[in-house]
């Protein structure tokens, strides 16, 4: 990080917290690089604050909610499972997306406490439809790294099945390919527990990350998640649907399904049904929309 006196600063101090505002950007950029300081790094770094006082305020006094998009079969059209979204009703600002506080609950620890919130209403919400009678549809959860990390993840997991009486494979836990790829024996032993308790494991945004494909074979996952970035160049000339069709290629030689995400064309739909691809989410499908909206979308699908 490198800040210049007089413009970036003119004491230590401020060139030295500059500087330092500079090198959190190298680092976020991916590290191994450098950054000059820019003013505006001093807004973000002001905003990343107020996002996080406001996030432990938020987590005091429930203002997360879970939305729940629909997944797909792509030749019945039946739905398999929701996957759960979370959303900030903040009190101001309105219905906020994850990707705006997400990254700050991770860099934060926040997503700890988050985690378990989503953790416990996603179970809920599984609860809710086999109250109303839906037997038939699983409940996906974003687990973050942390969750991974820390090691609770069965813990937690057996105490809400049990608290609720749910069956285990009505959940299905969703772990980015990067997240599972940064300490891939560790993952092989969290993923087996789970996969021993009967939990669904999918691994999200296949195809942004590094994969090891040993490692791959040795996840006891059930769903590959093809990411929404492959997806969306389905029908234009470039490498996208060379890797949508590999995706979907690795993942039925390994014995997986795959869930194209992010799909909202016709003609994305049709290409990844020929290509056998077995499940779909996106727009064209739905939006991930509130607990009751979807139990009627299940309906009208699962008749
Ligand atoms: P994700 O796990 O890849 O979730 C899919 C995201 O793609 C969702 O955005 C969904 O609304 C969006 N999406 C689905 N279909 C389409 C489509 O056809 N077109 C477009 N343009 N987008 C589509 P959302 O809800 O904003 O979530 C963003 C990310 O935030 C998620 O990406 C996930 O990584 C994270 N996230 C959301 N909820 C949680 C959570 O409870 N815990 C954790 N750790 N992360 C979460
Ligand atoms: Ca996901
Ligand atoms: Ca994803």
């Amino acid at each position: 990080g490198i800040a210049i006196f007089p413009t970036d600063g003119e004491d230590g101090d401020s060139l030295m917290k500059n500087a330092d505002a500079a090198m959190y950007h190298a680092k976020a950029a991916g590290r191994n690089n450098f950054q000059f300081f820019d003013a505006r790094m001093n807004d973000a770094a002001l905003e990343r604050l107020k996002i996080e006082h406001d996030l432990r305020l938020a987590l005091s006094r429930d203002e997360f909610c879970l939305h729940y998009q629909p997944i797909t079969d792509m030749v019945t059209g039946r739905v398999v499972s929701v996957e759960a979204l979370v959303r900030w009703q903040h009190p101001e600002n309105g219905l906020i997306l994850p990707g705006k506080f997400i990254p700050v609950a991770e860099e934060t620890g926040l997503i700890q406490p988050l985690g378990e919130w989503v953790f416990w209403a996603a179970c809920r919400q599984l609860a809710n439809l086999r109250a109303q009678g839906i037997f038939d549809v699983a409940v996906g959860i974003n687990i973050s790294a942390l969750q991974m990390r820390n090691g609770n993840l069965p813990i937690l997991a057996k105490g809400a099945l049990e608290a609720f009486d749910l069956e285990p494979s009505g959940l299905i836990f969703e772990i980015t390919e990067s997240v599972a790829m940064q300490q891939p024996e560790e993952t092989v032993r969290i993923l087996d527990l789970l996969h021993d308790m009967g939990i669904g494991l999918a691994i999200d945004d296949f195809g942004t990350g590094y994969s090891s494909l040993s490692y791959l074979r040795m996840f006891p996952i059930d769903h590959l998640k093809l990411d929404r970035s492959f997806v969306e160049e389905i029908g234009e000339d470039t490498g996208g649907p060379v890797i949508c069709d590999a995706t979907i290629g690795l993942a039925h030689n390994l014995g997986l399904h795959v869930v194209a995400e992010g799909v909202e064309t016709s003609v994305q739909m049709d290409y990844l049904r020929a290509r056998g691809c077995d499940l779909v989410q996106g727009y064209l499908i739905s939006r991930a929309v509130p607990s009751d909206e979807v139990i009627t979308f299940i309906r009208q699908r699962n008749p």
